[in-house]
Parts: structure tokens; C-alpha cells; sequence
């Protein structure tokens, strides 16, 4: 005998207890989004490796550490890291930024980062998400806010911390890297070795460190009052305003979190995150923002973009349990022909039905029966003689008799 062979550390199946919340999570996602007129795209699992470095950043931890890179071929391919950069080179490659503006898509499905798994990290994940082109005003942003606060909503979570910030335009960032790195230089050796290489290209992603030794330094006041100084430019508070004017008038609860950067390299202005109360440490369930210099930056024509991503396995921690649905009707039968010909019928006109196909005694397929179904449609001798169907409630045990021509009529109603 071989050895047994596992699944891979991080992956996990999904198994037929639990499809019941996945399904529902899809189908909200197609019903919320559709409503607001987004329509889904599915692209690649992998796609060229310099995708991904070009379309996430080079200075970001995905790029840096968590990527699924192969060759073949003499390519570089890797496994999606997440789906924004993909769904940016669908835009481009198929001719979208000539459609009229705006172009709202999202997307559901697995994603690949090599991580440490724990509770709420996986090494293969699932994401569900939107991208919205065309559209440079604050409308845009709030939109997608909230679209995502309503697709929580609709699976039944209502204890979330919004969270957003404004990282500006390249100019304010600027000003915001120089005095941040003012205000850390000082500290460099006592930091890790990411945020020291992260120190020359991008001090901001120091504020998103999760060493606590990195996190202390930025929680000492020096550092916060660094932080908390308003280094945006006036168009760029203006549209920060507007943003939370559009947030409030919807009725969106957020604050503000000044030490919120997010993970491309590519966001600029809006980037949100949020929160739900219920998880533990990786409470994060949907991260976000605008991203107006990705188009151009992978060749495509400069369109502003906005868009979020959530992670389909947190949202799934946070749902209650769900049952699974028993079958509607299960026929109990010694004859294979009339149990197949019947349970057909019955599942052509939509009914979940099924049969003991091994033809066992039939107390055993009753037994079955009060398992797995509701109903059991018992075609006795008796039964099949008379052409009448015995159908019998498996809860309350009430037992009556139809005709074989009009049972499966009997369940449509
Ligand atoms: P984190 O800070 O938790 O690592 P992130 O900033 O890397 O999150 P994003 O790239 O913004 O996450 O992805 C959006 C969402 O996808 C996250 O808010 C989270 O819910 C989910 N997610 C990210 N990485 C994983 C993972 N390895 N396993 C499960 N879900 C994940
Ligand atoms: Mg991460």
C-alpha cells in the first residue's frame, strides 16, 4: 500500500458540509454587485511573473516573499497572488479603456501567497472583488466603499470598522517619505531588516510592519505626531472631503486611520480596510483603494481605478453554521427500473430525489430515508400493483397515498 498522501500545508479542501455558505457567498456577490451594474470576469490562475512585479510592486511583501513562481518553458509564470493586477491586464489587453466610462467588473476566486498559515491564512485563499475604471472623482471611491459595506451586509454581517485614509498623490507622498524618514533614521538599527531596505524605497510600508519592535517605535508620540500632520496637497484633502461627505450622506460609519497604507505599491489617494469585530487577529476582511497610475504604469492608456478585494474564508468564519439541506424525496423501492424512472421524473421537474441503489431490505432504505430526506416515495408491491406511490413526511410520519401519476405534480406544488 502507498502512502497516504496530504494535502499541501496551507491549502484546505472545501467539503460538502460547507459548500451551503460558499454557494451563498457567490450568489450574493453576483446579485449585490450585478445590481450596481458590475459585471464578473474570470482571468487566469497564472500569468508572467513581471505582472505581478510590475502590478503589485517590487517593494511589497507579495512580490518580495509570497510569490508561486515557475518556469516553463523558459518563462516566468507565477499562481496569482491576488487578482488586480490580472483583471488591470484583461482591461488593457482587450481593448476596455475604448468601452464607455465607467468599466465595473468584479471577480471571485483562489488566490496564492506562500505564507505562514494560521487561523484566516492560507497559502491558497479565496478573494472575491471589484474593479472600477474611468471615474477620477471622489463618487468613485465612495461607490466602491460602498458597495462593499452592502455585500457584507446582504451575508449577514452588520459589526464592521470601516477604516479609510488618503495617501495622496506621488507629490504629497513625497513630502510624507522625507519627513517620515526624518523621524526614523534615528531608529534604523533597532528596526527589521524589511524595514530597513524598505527605509530608502518606501518608508511608508514601515507603517504597515507587523514587528512589534517596528510597531512600537511608530507608536512612540515622536512618531505619531509625524504621522498624524496633514502632508496632502489641497486637491488631494478635497477630494478626502468629498469622500466622506458621499460616506456620510449613505450612512456609512469609517474613521480615520492615519497609519493605513495598504498593500500595492500603486494606490494613491483613498485606500480603505475593513474590520469585523468578530475575528481575531487577522480581522481584516476586505482591504481597498484607488489606484489611478496602474493602468499606465502596465502599458495601458492612463484610467483612474478603484477597487477592493475580501477574503472569501474570513467572511466565512464569520457566518453561522449552516445546515445541510436534506434531499426532498428519497424512493424506496426493490425494483431498480420504477425507482430510477421515478426519482428521474421527480428531478427533471427540479425535485432533489435519489434511491438505494444497491437495493438493500427495506427497513434499511427507510432508515436511509429519515436520514437524507424529507419525504420517502415507497413503491412497494403493493404500490406497484395499484400504480399508487405511498409518500411518507419523515418527521411526522404521516403516510398517504397517491397516485403514481400525479406524485411527482404533488411535490411541485
Ligand atoms: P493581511 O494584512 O491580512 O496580510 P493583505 O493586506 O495582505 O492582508 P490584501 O492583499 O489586501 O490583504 O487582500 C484582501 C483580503 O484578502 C484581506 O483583507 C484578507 O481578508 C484576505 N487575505 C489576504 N491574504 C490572505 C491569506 N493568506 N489567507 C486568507 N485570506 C487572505
Ligand atoms: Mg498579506
Amino acid at each position: 500500500m502507498g502512502n497516504i498522501i496530504k494535502a499541501q500545508k496551507g491549502t484546505k479542501d472545501i467539503l460538502p458540509n460547507e459548500i451551503g455558505s460558499w454557494h451563498m457567498l457567490e450568489q450574493k456577490a453576483l446579485e449585490v454587485f450585478t445590481s450596481a451594474g458590475f459585471k464578473e470576469i474570470r482571468t487566469p490562475i497564472f500569468e508572467a511573473t513581471e505582472l505581478f512585479a510590475r502590478g503589485v510592486g517590487d517593494t511589497t511583501d507579495i512580490v518580495n516573499k509570497e510569490m508561486y513562481t515557475f518556469e516553463k518553458s523558459e518563462r516566468s509564470l507565477t499562481l496569482r497572488p491576488e487578482n488586480t493586477a490580472g483583471v488591470v491586464r484583461a482591461f488593457i489587453e482587450n481593448g476596455m479603456s475604448r468601452l464607455s466610462m465607467p468599466v465595473k467588473l468584479w471577480y471571485k476566486g483562489p488566490m496564492f501567497r506562500y505564507e505562514r498559515p494560521q487561523a484566516g491564512r492560507q497559502r491558497q485563499f479565496h478573494q472575491v472583488g471589484v474593479e472600477m475604471f474611468g471615474i477620477k472623482e471622489p463618487t468613485a471611491d465612495a461607490e466602491v466603499i460602498s458597495l462593499a459595506v452592502a455585500y457584507l451586509n446582504a451575508i449577514g454581517l452588520n459589526d464592521l470598522d470601516v477604516e479609510i485614509n488618503s495617501l495622496g498623490c506621488p507629490k504629497c507622498r513625497e513630502e510624507f517619505s522625507k519627513n517620515l524618514r526624518n523621524a526614523l533614521r534615528p531608529y534604523l538599527e533597532k528596526m527589521c531588516p524589511d524595514c530597513q531596505s524598505r527605509f530608502e524605497k518606501n518608508p511608508l510600508r514601515i507603517l504597515d510592519c507587523k514587528v512589534p519592535e517596528c510597531k512600537e517605535i511608530l507608536e512612540s508620540e515622536e512618531l505619531q505626531n509625524v504621522i498624524a500632520k496633514d502632508y496632502i496637497c489641497d486637491e488631494c484633502h478635497e477630494h478626502f472631503e468629498k469622500v466622506k461627505s458621499y460616506l456620510n450622506v449613505l450612512n456609512i460609519k469609517y474613521s480615520v486611520n492615519k497609519l493605513l497604507v495598504r498593500g500595492l505599491d500603486y494606490y494613491n489617494r483613498t485606500v480603505f480596510e475593513i474590520k469585523s469585530n468578530n475575528l481575531g487577529s487577522q480581522n481584516a476582511v476586505c482591504g481597498g483603494g484607488r489606484y489611478d497610475s496602474l493602468v499606465g504604469h502596465l502599458g495601458g492608456q492612463d484610467t483612474p481605478a478603484v477597487g477592493f478585494a475580501m477574503g472569501m474564508e474570513r467572511l466565512k468564519s464569520l457566518l453561522p453554521e449552516t445546515e445541510v439541506k436534506p434531499l426532498t424525496a428519497y424512493v424506496v423501492c426493490d425494483n431498480s427500473e420504477h425507482a430510477f424512472k421515478l426519482v428521474n421524473e421527480l428531478r427533471e421537474k427540479g425535485i432533489s430525489a435519489d434511491f438505494d441503489m444497491t437495493c438493500k431490505k427495506f427497513t434499511k432504505q427507510l432508515e436511509k430515508a429519515s436520514k437524507i430526506a424529507n419525504f420517502a416515495c415507497i413503491l412497494g408491491e403493493d404500490e406497484l400493483s395499484k400504480n399508487e406511490v405511498s409518500v411518507k413526511n419523515m418527521l411526522t410520519s404521516k403516510q398517504i397515498t397517491v397516485s403514481r401519476d400525479d406524485v411527482v405534480s404533488a411535490f411541485v406544488q
